[in-house]
């Protein structure tokens, strides 16, 4: 091999491809800077961990949001949620959504560790701060997520409260708003929301112009 291919220079392409990134050690009842990579379920986001972490799967405390799967923990909720199972999967797309709201790709927050750092799956388990707002905690309130006992706040009342109300995936997930593009409306955390122009309080109004509901983050969800 030619010796100069050892060498980088700034205009090298092969360099676009490099990136660093250094394994950090999270240990536990400790804050980190992070940034959102994505949300992978309604409870679990990729994050980066700063300034140069790996990508890390981060497990949210206190909450559990409709799985995708069809085990036993799906059949629970299911029964817990009073759905069938494709109801259940339409659920956890839209409590996904609901994440990525809270948490947008690139979205700077802290990850707040208790007395255990990882799950079995190798997840860093902890509560997400972004600003000042706990996600953990907002995702029960606005009703995408279920209480989940464990080392963290309790919140059951809330979830309680959200379920009472018909909240979220209690009743009609409906949105605080909507947003479109020329054809299509979306929840606001949807991926395809990105180059919408217009914005809209209520479905019925979206439809009312002629718009039609996006497949992938299904903003006209009706239960059965
Ligand atoms: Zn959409």
């Amino acid at each position: 091999m030619d010796a100069k291919e050892f060498i980088f220079t700034s205009s090298d392409s092969a360099l676009k491809h490099v990136s660093i990134s250094v394994s950090t050690n999270v240990i536990e009842h400790e804050s980190y800077e992070a940034k959102v990579y994505d949300a992978t379920d309604g409870d679990t986001l990729r994050v980066r961990l700063l300034p140069l972490g790996l990508i890390e799967r981060v497990r949210l405390l206190g909450i559990d949001t409709p799985e995708t799967g069809t085990d036993d923990h799906a059949r629970n909720q299911c029964k817990e949620l009073d759905v069938d199972m494709s109801t259940l999967h339409s659920l956890a797309k839209i409590a996904t959504i609901h994440l990525q709201w809270l948490c947008p790709k690139g979205a700077g927050i802290i990850l707040k560790t208790t007395g255990r750092v990882r799950d079995d799956k190798n997840r860093i388990l902890a509560g997400i701060v972004v600003g000042d707002v706990c996600v953990n905690q907002i995702m029960v309130e606005h009703g995408y997520a279920m209480e989940y006992e464990g080392d963290w706040e309790s919140y059951g009342d809330l979830a309680l409260h959200a379920r009472e109300g018909g909240r979220g995936i209690w009743g009609q997930c409906d949105e605080a708003y909507y947003l479109a593009s020329s054809e299509t409306y979306h929840r606001p955390g949807c991926s395809k929301a990105r180059y919408a122009t217009r914005r809209f309080t209520a479905v019925r109004d979206a439809k009312a112009v002629g718009l039609e509901p996006c497949s992938a983050c299904i903003p006209d969800f009706k239960r059965p």
